[in-house]
């Protein structure tokens, strides 16, 4: 951590199914795949130190070196604004937040106490990506339906990828030279999960996706907004409950939905490119969706500095960028098209001297959980 530098990285893969495998990177060697049955969670997390401790392909000559591990969990509900170091109490928040997260926290679980198991010894840190969106007014996060909604089962906007707008939106503050609490930045976070936030002079004021991980704008599979009338219907005319519905809300709408071609945008594009008219709406959706909220949080925080794209369509598509800055000119946001062909590299892709800086800007969510679990424990 005193250089940043990343030593080792890798992925589990297939838990639980035919075919499962550890992926193994140590920086400056050719990955390494290793092929092993891994049943469950505790499993992997034991090969993966196995991996690390590996006489060719590891780093570590023992476990006593790891001073810390950080962990990534998706819901901390309304009791985590910050990172925090895991004890019982943590555990228990995070097992009240399952309803909330019913397919992320339960699997953040495992993985916390597959590793407490392994390490006792060793600090173990959350890093939750509803954290940094705790700072969004009541009047933002809360619905109109009856109060005593949010009272009893915790209705409200949570927001999601935290963790990664509160990284890229430093990180702008850094390359544009100024300081992170005077600046008002849009940034948008566009994968196969998308989501834009408005970010007050370093606060999150607001967020386009809410108490669940559907609406804001298109994405992959996710429909982004719809009118919760339309979902009343179309249960009653098609006959759906709500596990089917959920199903077509979070897997088959979206850039798939739409384009009846695929959720990867770059299916998409290439189809649109060869004339397809639907790859072409589901193209305009998705960059209309995403201008429509940089107005919208222009006027939330009274006027916008700076627009952050990334993830793996913010920072990769050029067409979706430019896209979606078309059309902003009256607020000052021009991108030069020269500037803009660039994937995946921290980049001012503004023309010179637009009142609004336009930015690439790569994620990093990983570093984000690393410098939090060592200022965590260095107390
Ligand atoms: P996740 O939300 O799963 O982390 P990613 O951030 O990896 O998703 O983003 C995946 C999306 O990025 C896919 O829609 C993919 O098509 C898109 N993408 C990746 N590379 C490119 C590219 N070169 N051009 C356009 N889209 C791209």
């Amino acid at each position: 951590m005193t250089t940043e530098e990343v030593l080792a990285k890798g992925l589990i893969e297939r838990i639980g199914i035919e075919g499962s495998r550890i992926k193994h990177e140590k920086t400056g060697d050719e990955p390494v795949i290793f092929d092993v049955p891994i049943p469950e969670h505790k499993t992997g997390v034991r090969k993966m130190l196995d991996a690390l401790l590996d006489e060719k392909h590891g780093l570590l000559k023992s476990l006593q070196e790891l001073i810390a591990v950080g962990h990534r969990v998706v819901h901390g509900g309304e009791k985590f604004a910050r990172s925090v170091i895991v004890d019982k109490e943590v555990l228990n928040v995070i097992e009240e937040c399952v309803p909330l997260a019913p397919l992320h926290n339960p699997a953040n679980l495992t993985g916390i106490k597959a590793m407490i198991e392994l390490l006792p010894e060793t600090p173990q840190v959350a890093v939750f990506d509803t954290a940094f969106h705790q700072t969004i007014p009541k009047y933002a996060y809360m619905y109109g339906v009856p109060y005593h909604y949010y009272e009893e089962h915790r209705v409200r906007r949570y927001g999601f990828h935290g963790t990664s707008h509160a990284y890229v939106s430093h990180r702008a503050a850094e390359i544009l030279q100024k300081p992170f609490n005077e600046l008002k930045i849009v940034t948008c976070h566009l994968g196969n999960g998308s989501s834009i936030t408005a970010v007050d002079c370093g606060k999150s004021v607001d967020t386009s996706l809410g108490f669940g991980t559907v609406p804001g704008v298109l994405m992959g599979t996710r429909s982004g907004e719809v009118d919760p009338t339309l979902v009343l219907y179309l249960m009653e005319k098609e006959n759906l409950d709500t596990k089917l519905m959920s199903h077509i809300l979070h897997k088959e709408s979206g850039i798939l939905g739409i384009s009846g071609i695929s959720s990867d945008l770059r299916d998409v594009e290439e189809a649109a490119e060869q004339g397809n008219q639907r790859a072409k709406l589901a193209l305009d959706m998705l960059c209309y969706g995403v201008r429509k909220h940089i107005g919208a949080y222009a006027a939330a925080m009274g006027g916008i500095d700076a627009i952050v794209f990334t993830a793996g369509i913010g920072e990769n598509s050029s067409v979706v960028r430019k896209m979606v800055v078309e059309g902003l000119e009256f607020l000052g946001a021009d991108v030069d098209p020269e500037k803009n062909n660039v994937r995946g590299k921290e980049r001012i892709i503004s023309t010179d001297g637009a009142k609004v800086s336009v930015l690439v800007v790569p994620t990093n969510e990983e570093l984000v959980i690393a410098r939090d679990t060592k200022e965590l424990i260095n107390g």
